[in-house]
């Protein structure tokens, strides 16, 4: 989400705002918030009059997700309207457009959105062309984002396998910067309805930019990382499909196709967790002929808002990755869990109860940096790592400790998960690492054995390893 926040008081109001660059682009109002109004200036140094940023400032109403007032938000409203300020709505042509409902605050929005565009030209150049400002009153205020194709998609040989090399991804690949579940149904910028234990949200940008996916690039792409990757010793199998972002989402039906035909034509199978793909007889076809496994992401509907929005719930996801192992497809429920309570946790033991009736399993651990969200999944935060006693409800039983980014991270692992698991090598497996333990199911890729083993020594393993070959 990056620095879409500001926080300002103007006459005994909260006043939000949330920024973009790209024209059209409307955020969707927060919850406890009301929008008041939206706003459109020409940028500082800008040539033409279409170089503009757009604002939306809301209303506070009642208490706001503790994920708007992040550390980033500034306070910039507090200072006093200057001399200096009276002559921003000209020198940045600003637009207005408000609520009808909240025309009798127009002088707070007037006010707040000069102090705010002020200090964020203060010291720039001023744009070249002026124009009048305009104003307009409108009952809701349109979304005008249209998807455009900008350059290629482009092919990332970084990633988890960089830090964990027990880990088969060797390359991924996203057809956005943006994910689809942080843009509500009318294309308006959600990003508070991302799932909320995303550990990508916080990257997402570029809204409604999409990239173009050739098949030819990507071979010419493929080819290349093969190469690179040979230099170091480093065979070059498995794609990603969605390494930040959701792929699976409609818009990018022929995105899937051609990537999965370049994956055919270079001999490589892909992993792709997903929570919006809708069964496909042509994905089907070449995710079978592919070799690949389709990860069908599943957690509770209570921390995933903008897949549910879509109609993409747990119960949704099951079906589709039924109709994709009919198929014969190598679908696989990838399971959220807490690691250290019975069945994962309350809030993923119903849809692991589900899971479990398919062929194969992949689990998957949570890992979690908000407070309040460990507070509402795990039970707790700081008690998590502190080894304390069980509640009366079965919380605050340590088993967590803390990575370097300050995540929470399972130590143990639930006798209950344990024989699921076994040796990570059977029908269910488990994706996850702490700061000292590595599981890694391989994504059940053929021929690729599960492994639960000290982070030291696959490090150790793989530089033998390279060692041996030169
Ligand atoms: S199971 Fe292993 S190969 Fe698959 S994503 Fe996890 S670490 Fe990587």
């Amino acid at each position: 989400m990056g620095r879409l926040f500001l926080i300002g008081y103007e006459r005994g109001m909260t006043v939000l705002g949330m920024y973009s660059k790209n024209p059209g682009i409307v955020y969707a109002t927060p919850h406890n918030t009301e929008h008041i109004a939206h706003v459109t200036y020409v940028n500082s140094g800008a040539l033409r009059q279409d170089n503009r940023s757009n604002i939306d400032y809301f209303i506070v109403t009642g208490t706001l997700d503790e994920r708007v007032v992040t550390e980033k938000s500034v306070v910039l409203h507090q200072r006093d309207f200057s001399p200096e300020m009276a002559d921003i709505e000209r020198k940045h042509s600003i637009n207005w457009n408000i609520i009808s409902r909240f025309r009798h605050l127009e002088d707070t929005i007037r006010n707040v959105a000069i102090k705010d565009i002020y200090a964020h030209a203060y010291g720039k150049p001023r744009p070249l062309e002026v124009s009048n400002s305009r104003k307009v009153y409108s009952e809701d205020i349109k979304s005008e984002a249209t998807i455009k194709k900008t350059r290629y998609a482009n092919i990332d040989i970084n990633g988890k396998q960089t830090f964990l090399p027990d880990c088969i991804l060797d390359l991924n690949l996203d057809f956005a910067n943006w994910c689809i579940s942080g843009i509500s149904l009318d294309g308006k910028l959600s990003p508070l309805n991302s799932c909320d234990y995303c550990y990508a949200s916080y990257k997402h940008s570029g809204y409604p930019n999409i990239y173009h996916v050739s098949k030819k690039h990507l071979i010419e792409q493929i080819t290349e990382a093969k190469k690179e990757r040979a230099q170091k010793d480093l065979s070059t199998r498995y794609l990603r499909l969605g390494k930040r972002t959701e792929a699976g989402y409609d818009l990018f039906y022929e995105h899937i196709l051609t990537t999965l035909e370049a994956c055919l034509e270079t001999g490589i199978s892909v992993v792709f967790p997903t929570k919006f793909l809708q069964f496909d007889k042509n994905i089907a076809e070449l995710l079978k002929r592919t070799d690949s496994t389709l990860l069908f992401s599943l957690g509770n509907d209570k921390f995933e808002k903008g897949p549910c929005l879509y109609g993409r719930t747990n119960n949704w996801r099951i079906e589709q990755a039924k109709k994709f192992l009919d198929f014969g497809v190598r679908a696989v429920p990838y399971v959220l869990i807490d690691a250290i309570k019975e069945n994962g946790g309350h809030f993923f033991s119903r849809v692991l109860n589900e899971a479990m009736t398919f062929p194969l399993v992949q689990l998957i651990p949570i890992k979690i940096r908000q407070r309040a969200l460990a507070n509402t999944i795990l039970g707790g935060w700081q008690s998590l790592i502190e080894g304390q006693e069980d509640d009366l409800l079965g919380y605050s039983c340590g088993g967590y400790e803390q990575s370097q980014s300050h995540s929470r991270l399972h130590i143990d692992v639930h006798t209950s998960i344990k024989q699921h698991i076994m040796n990570n090598n059977g029908c269910v497996r488990m994706c996850s690492h702490n700061n000292n333990t590595m599981w890694c199911g391989k994504c059940f890729m053929t021929g690729e054995n599960g492994r639960i083993d000290s982070i030291k020594k696959v490090i150790l393993e793989k530089k033998i390893q390279r060692r041996k070959k030169k």
